[in-house]
């Protein structure tokens, strides 16, 4: 049931996608979160890679043990025999496919959706992203721009332990990509550029689309206001932090 879906979005041989999910939205899956996986590969049989994030957010790094804290289906994946991890310290992200090495190689020197990362060159190689039961906040790349945007709030960082395969650990700093409540702004952009495909899995809302996009759509509109994908909680305070920092830029420009 969950193949046919997928292929109703056109999923092909050789294609690459992310998936971003929530198992539990999906109501009762007979073999759950392997079921998922297993018709993730087999939509992209053969040729085709498939990812997942799975990110730990700050929490001590180890790339074979650290658990996912992203959803069950992820945690399920990055254990699957062929899984590649990558070795970003707080948002690493798992591949299996012929893709996976090259893709997700060299994540750790750069920034979490940056130039050179994983999710930057998944969508210029024409890769799509799948959410399941996820609105955009569980979009990652749409961080990507934020990033390529380079906009002057991106400026927190945060230290963790990483450790390496002999058990050492060092402690690494990597840039924190903030806050993805308000990611939910570039929907009626996708919608109007008719760049997003919407239906139902299961009990679930499932979105379809090219990464390479949602980073053009998202980046024009944040280059059009810097501020165009922060949230409008009242307690959040890295957009709000987010927008001491562009209001006080904007009173310099004037003076
Ligand atoms: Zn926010």
């Amino acid at each position: 049931m969950i193949l046919e879906k997928f292929y109703e979005f056109g999923i092909k041989a050789g294609d690459k996608f992310i998936l971003h999910s929530s198992l539990r939205s999906l109501g009762n899956v007979e073999g759950g979160a392997d079921t998922v996986i297993d018709a993730m590969l087999k939509s992209v049989h053969p040729g085709g890679t498939v990812f997942v994030p799975v990110s730990t957010f700050g929490k001590p790094f180890n790339p074979a043990e650290s658990t996912s804290e992203v959803g069950w289906i992820t945690e399920v994946f990055r254990k699957r025999p062929g899984a590649i991890r990558s070795l970003h310290p707080s948002h690493s992200i798992a591949g299996i496919g012929p893709d996976a090495a090259r893709i997700l190689a060299g994540h750790e020197m750069t920034t979490p959706m940056g130039p050179g990362s994983p999710l930057i060159k998944l969508a210029a190689e024409g890769g799509y992203i799948m959410l399941i039961g996820a609105t955009h906040e569980g979009n990652s790349t749409i961080h990507c721009a934020h990033e390529l945007a380079q906009v002057p709030f991106l400026n927190t960082f945060r230290d963790m332990e990483v450790f390496d395969y002999d058990g050492n650990v060092r402690i690494a700093r990597a840039l924190i990509p903030g806050c993805s409540s308000g990611f939910d702004n570039v929907e009626p952009l996708l919608l109007e550029k008719n760049a997003l495909r919407i239906s139902k899995i299961g009990n679930a809302v499932t979105r379809w689309m090219k990464g390479q996009d949602v980073i053009d759509i998202a980046l024009a509109a944040v280059k059009k206001n810097t501020v165009f994908l922060l949230c409008q909680k009242p307690d959040c305070e890295w957009c709000a932090h987010a927008r001491e920092i562009m209001g006080i830029l904007n009173t310099a420009d004037k003076t």
